[in-house]
């Protein structure tokens, strides 16, 4: 495989010199973007070329425009402006994982083809399938879809498949991960052989590499960061606290915060609901995001999360992956994940296009075998902020909050205050016992019969004595 890395490729500053045709570039001054990520610096000249493309590259990276930028230009001679369907047949499908990334890639792919006669449109499963079909009818160049719904109207001679020339695959791993292989398969033999194959996929496991060997043509391997590699500008704290505590420390965590919104991740949609459902009682703007919502709940939380509505989205890892959130400033992990790479994936959803975030994991003591694989796989120790859950105090203490009570094999060291103040302004603010919620938007209120709970987290970096 070729690889171009980070380390092998010019800077690049501008969309033209990467040779996009002027309507794109027309599309990309309106939308205000000036100068092109590192992934669509390099990807962007080899999908032009025809190449085959493995691609490593979070959401987060600007990887959408990095393959539907080149994928418009090369439709383009193909364009037309004819009302007839003949005229737009499915020329570029681009299968996703979920819906919600299937709709936010539509709707950056939409954005890029404003100034060209290029249809697109996005099916995905969890709505009627009666509500897709006329639009789908009508033809469109490029197609994404996730790949059950796809497989449906393929059943439903909805959807013809014969003239793709290009497919997306886009988190790839995420695909192999919910079980899609199978349909991949399916829709893989309803394609024309000859077509480009560009392959996204934030981790390279085996499986990964496996399925580039089996659907990618002398591929290209682009890398805009380390694999599995931890974001940069994410300040990443880990508070050992028993199961039992997380919640108060949670709730503690995003009254202190200030005005700032966080995905809270959970392990299963059961605790996430339970969990939004606790802090709404509590007085904290709060929804929860699964899949077990129907498409239209997810989208209406998505929409309030983004106008600021509300202020902690409870995620699963499933339901989060690939939510397109601009500047969100943090992360909770109020449950570890099991596989390490949720970890990269989660954390990935702050600090995007440079901007500064926090990933705050609260961790348990059944948890910490978690915590070592994600330091294994991200080759760096996570620095542990000591957690004192002040309601708590009177009575015997957790395991973690007992400063003689280490972990096996961790330094005991860990655990005292750290001498230094952390370089976090929100970590360094003086505790002050809440009031009312901190949450300043209207609606917000404290139900009356629900007592406010007297916790305080006294986070590292606050002067106190030991
Ligand atoms: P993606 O990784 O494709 O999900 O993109 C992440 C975010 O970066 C999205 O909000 C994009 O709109 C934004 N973005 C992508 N490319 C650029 C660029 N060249 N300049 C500024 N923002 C960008």
């Amino acid at each position: 495989m070729n690889t171009v890395t980070t380390e092998t490729t010019e800077e690049v500053t501008s969309f033209e010199s990467l040779g996009l045709a002027p309507e794109l570039l027309k599309a990309l001054t309106e939308f205000g973007y000036t100068t092109p990520t590192p992934i669509q610096a390099k990807a962007i000249p080899l999908v032009l070329d025809g190449r085959d493309l493995m691609a490593g590259a979070q959401t987060g990276t600007g990887k959408t425009a990095a393959f539907a930028l080149p994928m418009l230009q090369k439709l383009l001679p193909l364009a037309s402006t004819s009302a007839s369907p003949a005229r737009h047949p499915v020329r570029a499908l681009i299968l996703t994982p979920t819906r919600e990334l299937a709709i936010q890639v539509e709707e950056s792919v939409k954005v890029y083809a404003k100034q060209t006669p290029l249809r697109s449109l996005v099916v995905y499963g969890g709505v009627d399938i009666r509500t897709q079909t006329p639009s789908l009818m009508k033809g469109v160049e490029v197609l994404v879809a996730t790949p059950g719904r796809l497989l449906d109207h393929v059943e439903q001679r909805t959807v013809q498949l014969g003239q793709v020339q290009m497919l997306v695959l886009d988190e790839a791993d995420r695909m192999l991960d919910m079980g899609f292989m199978p349909d991949l398969k399916r829709i893989l033999a309803l394609l024309p052989k000859q077509r480009q194959n560009l392959m996204f996929s934030a981790t390279f496991s085996n499986e990964i590499k496996k399925l580039a060997d089996d659907f990618l043509t002398n591929p290209t391997l682009v890398e805009v960061a380390r694999s599995n590699a931890a974001a940069e500008n994410v300040t990443q704290k880990v508070h050992l606290v028993s199961q039992t505590d997380k919640h108060a420390l949670l709730a503690q965590i995003l009254r202190g915060a200030d005005a700032s919104q966080a995905i809270v991740f959970t392990k299963t949609k059961l605790t996430a609901s339970r969990l939004a459902r606790q802090l709404q009682r509590e007085g904290i703007l709060a929804d929860a995001i699964h899949g077990d919502k129907s498409q239209k709940e997810r989208i209406e939380a998505l929409d309030a999360f983004k106008q600021g509505k509300v202020a902690a989205l409870v995620a699963t890892d499933v339901a989060a992956r690939g939510l397109d959130i601009d500047q969100l400033p943090m992360v909770i992990n109020y449950e570890m994940p099991s596989a390490p790479e949720d970890y990269v994936h989660r954390i990935g959803r702050t600090g995007r296009a440079g901007a500064f975030g926090i990933a705050i994991s609260l961790v348990s003591p059944e948890e910490e075998k978690y915590l070592k694989e994600i330091e294994k796989l991200i080759k760096r120790e996570i620095p542990k902020e000591p957690t004192f859950v002040a309601e708590r105090a009177a009575r015997p203490a957790a395991r973690h909050e007992r400063p003689s009570e280490k972990p096996a094999g961790r330094d005991a060291a860990t655990y005292r205050r750290p001498e230094r103040k952390s370089n976090d302004p929100w970590f360094d603010k003086p505790y002050e016992p809440t009031g009312e919620p901190v949450d300043k938007t209207p609606g917000a209120a404290r139900t009356s019969k629900q007592p406010k709970r007297e916790i305080a987290a006294l986070l590292g970096g606050l002067g106190r004595k030991e």
